[in-house]
């Protein structure tokens, strides 16, 4: 079987050929501009490529609504000329074989389930600490999607008490992406994140947003893994703070295991490193294919 993936991000691209177990034989990557050069950059990587399916992880706000009579468009984005984009259609005309659609990291969570850090686990919630936050997940086998997909980085969290930065998510001002994201982090402290390592305070103010984070999408969704990637999560850091503020965030009250003596366990770095997305795409295509049409 051979499957196509294309990780759709706000700046780059990844296309890949690959198969079911992950493994990738043609792989190519490059910025995202316009759609219609970008596409056309998609259609060069597929020509006289045979796939049987297709999986799109995508950047949002997209569509996922299959009763839409916009099912399958990127939305409102304010990236030049992607608003109400129809992406998906545009892919399947490319492609000419059944394409899946999804989040970038709902993609990302079906990857980290199925062949990374969330092997065997029933439920993967995947977050992504980059540009913006957001996340993904798979729940008994089915991605996360409602009337639309989540948008899990745009929740309020408690303030750092010693927190003063205002902000800078243009529609919230201090959601938890306007203080955590590595954006956040080089306007608040004057420096790029990956310049900030001895700065301790830096790493605790951040543990902290993404604690209470971490501990309301427990306290929602109950996911039996949680794994957290992305540009700001290479800071080593961090994770074992974040596990300590998930503890004092809930206080004991979901008493399990895996949310207190084991959480080491439960909130993980990701398994397939910065390949948790396109290894995702290629499940989807993978779903997709069975299914049996362009879904
Ligand atoms: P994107 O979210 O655009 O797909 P990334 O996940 O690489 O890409 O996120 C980029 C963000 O992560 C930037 O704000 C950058 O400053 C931050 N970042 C990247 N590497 C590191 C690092 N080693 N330490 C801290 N922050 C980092
Ligand atoms: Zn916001």
């Amino acid at each position: 079987m051979r499957l196509g993936a294309i990780e759709a991000g706000g700046t780059k691209f990844v296309c890949a050929i690959g198969d079911v177990d992950g493994k990738i034989e043609k792989r190519m990557q490059f910025p995202t501009t316009t759609p219609e050069e970008t596409l056309l950059a998609v259609r060069e990587f597929f020509a006289n490529e045979t796939v049987d399916a297709v999986g799109i992880g995508s950047f949002g706000p997209i569509d996922v609504n299959r009763t839409s009579k916009t099912y399958g468009y990127v939305t409102t984005t304010p990236k030049a000329g992607w608003s109400n984009f129809p992406f998906l259609q545009a892919v399947k005309e490319i492609v000419g074989a059944p394409v899946g659609f999804t989040t970038d990291v709902n993609a990302a969570a079906l990857g980290e389930l199925t062949l990374g850090a969330a092997q065997g686990a029933g439920s993967c919630l995947y977050v992504t600490v980059g540009t913006g936050i957001g996340g993904g997940a798979v729940m008994k086998g089915e991605l996360l999607e409602g009337i639309t997909h989540p948008e899990m980085g745009h929740i309020r969290v408690r303030r750092h008490e010693q927190d003063t930065y205002a902000g800078n998510c243009p529609y919230h001002s201090d959601c938890l992406e306007g203080l955590a994201a590595g954006p956040a982090i080089e306007k608040r402290w004057g420096q790029k994140g990956s310049q900030l390592v001895d700065r301790p305070e830096v790493w605790e103010t951040e543990a902290h947003y993404l604690g209470e984070a971490v501990a309301t999408w427990i306290l929602t969704l109950s996911p039996e893994r949680i794994v957290l990637g992305g540009g700001v999560m290479k800071q080593r850091q961090l994770l074992p703070l974040i596990h300590k503020h998930v503890k004092e965030a809930l206080n004991g009250y979901v008493s399990f295991e895996a949310y207190t003596s084991k959480i080491e366990e439960t909130i993980v770095s990701p398994g397939l490193g910065d390949d948790a997305g396109i290894t995702g795409c290629l499940l989807l295509a993978e779903r997709a294919r069975k299914k049996g049409r362009s879904s």
